[in-house]
Formats: structure tokens, sequence, C-alpha cells
């Protein structure tokens, strides 16, 4: 928590430290730990999927159950010699309106987008108290602040998100923990590649994700995860409690799907 004004490593900033990333196989969770990684952190992916390159550490674990969560988080402090960052990305999407999801929907999402943050962050707040350098990112989205039409299952899990941060970040500051989030627009991931293949004109589905985004064109993954990277490194020590979009102006802009 105290300022590095001159880091002693510029380029890789996160030499030394240890990092965890849910949902680290694919698209801007495996962005981040790759960056990390590059940037000198120690990684282990959380994830259904352990498959995931070298040097990067595989384990699988599902969010949304608490024991394989503890397993999980334990193995990979153990592997890389404690958690200093943590960064909970993993989530799952939703289509339709207040009227097209049932209960149970509603719960299965709720418990991978929200409950499953709270599960990683419980699990890792033993180690993350034992370093000097805590950050937590959560993904949330600009969903969380806009509001997205026909989203409003997935628009609830990430405004609560968004709000899990900031009381976290409230909480946990006397332990010398920062917690932020980032919110990104649409990100060319395989998340998106498959929102696309299932559309009926994929490149019209394309160009409307495009345009809808201020910039006209979709967020890289590599574009998110160089915002995580920022609010989870020494330079924003003194950064806590916000949410940082990553949206191609979609927030700040307010523009909103038509
Ligand atoms: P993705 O589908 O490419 O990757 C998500 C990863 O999470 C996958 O590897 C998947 O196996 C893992 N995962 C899913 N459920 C899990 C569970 N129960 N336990 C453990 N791992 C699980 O998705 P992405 O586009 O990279 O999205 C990552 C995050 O970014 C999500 O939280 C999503 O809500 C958020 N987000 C994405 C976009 C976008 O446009 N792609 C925009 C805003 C926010």
């Amino acid at each position: 928590m105290s300022p590095h004004p001159n880091p002693p490593d510029a380029g890789r900033p996160f030499a030394g430290l240890t990092a965890l990333v849910t949902g680290g196989a694919s698209g801007i969770g495996l962005a981040t730990a790759t960056l990390l990684s590059e940037r000198g952190a120690r990684v282990a992916c959380l994830d259904l999927n352990p498959e995931v390159p070298e040097p990067l550490l595989g384990l699988a674990a599902d969010v949304t159950d608490d024991a394989s969560v503890r397993r999980a988080v334990s193995a990979a402090a153990e592997a890389l010699g404690g958690v200093d960052i943590l960064v909970n990305n993993a989530g799952i999407g939703a289509a339709g309106t207040i009227e097209d999801n049932p209960d149970e929907e509603w719960h299965r999402v709720l418990d991978v987008n929200l409950l499953g943050v709270v599960r990683v962050t419980r699990a890792a707040l033993p180690w993350l108290r034992r370093s000097s350098a805590a950050a937590i990112v959560n993904t949330c989205s600009v969903a969380a602040t806009t509001g997205l039409p026909d989203r409003a299952l997935y628009s609830a899990t990430k405004g609560a998100l968004l709000a899990l941060t900031r009381a976290t970040a409230a909480d946990l500051l006397p332990q010398g923990i920062r917690v932020n989030c980032v919110n990104p627009g649409t990100v060319d991931t395989p998340w998106v590649g498959r929102l696309l293949a299932a559309a009926d004109d994929p490149a019209a589905e394309r160009a409307a994700l495009e345009a809808r985004q201020p910039t006209g064109r979709l967020v890289a993954a590599v574009e998110v995860a160089e915002a995580i990277a920022q609010l989870a490194g020494p330079g924003a020590g003194a950064v806590t409690g916000t949410a940082l979009p990553v949206d191609g102006g979609m927030h700040s802009l307010r523009l909103r799907t038509p």
C-alpha cells in the first residue's frame, strides 16, 4: 500500500508477486494471466478448464463449488508461494428481459457471476492479508452502470458485483488490500465468438456490436488485461473502490443500444 514512485524494475513490475486469475483459460482471463506473467508474476489460472500454456499454472476449479474453490486456491497459493493479486474474472452470460428467465436461471447465473467472486475472495483472503502488495480486481461490465437491453439478468449480476467491489474495498482497506473492478464493453473473446456464431447473420450482429461502441470497434482482450494489470499493480497504490470502464466510450459518452 506504500507508494512506489520508482519501481525497481519498470518492465517487470510484478516480479516477485503472485496472482490468481479465475476464468484464466480463455478470453480476458487468459490475456490477463499472460500479461501478468510476462511482467514478472507467478500466475495460476483457476478455471473449469485447467489447460493453459506454460509458464501459467492451470488448476481445475468451479467457482460455484466452495470445496473446489478452497482446494484450488490453497493448491495455487502453496505452489506459487502466496497470493498477492486476485483477479475475479470467471463469468457467464444470459440473454433476455426480466420476463424471459425462470428463477432457476437467475440462481445459476448469480451463482457464477456474484457468489463465485464471494467464494474465491473468501478463500484467498488469508493469503492476501499476508501480502504487502495485495490487490483484487473484479471483471465487471459496462452492463453494471448502463444496463444493457435484453440482458436484465446479466446486468443485475454485474451491478451487484460493482456494489460488492465498492463495499469490499471499504472493508478491506484497513487490512491493506485494495479492491477495484474493470467494466469492459464488448470484448473480442471466444464468448463473443460463440454469440456471433449463434446469430442469424453473424456479420450483421458483429457490425451492430461494433457500432454500439463509440470507437466503432470491439475491445481487444489485451486492452482489458492492461487495465486490470494497471489496477492490480504497484503504481495504483492510491486507487481503491473504483470501476474503470474499458468500453470504447460506451459509459462515459452515455451511448446506448437503441
Ligand atoms: P470466455 O467465455 O472467453 O472465458 C470465460 C472463462 O471462464 C472460461 O475459460 C470458462 O471456462 C470460465 N468459467 C466459466 N464458468 C466458470 C466456473 N463456474 N468456474 C470456473 N471457471 C468458469 O469469456 P470472456 O469474454 O473472457 O469473459 C470473462 C469475463 O469478462 C466474464 O466475467 C464476463 O462477464 C466479462 N465480460 C466480458 C465481456 C465480453 O464482451 N466478452 C464484456 C464485459 C464483461
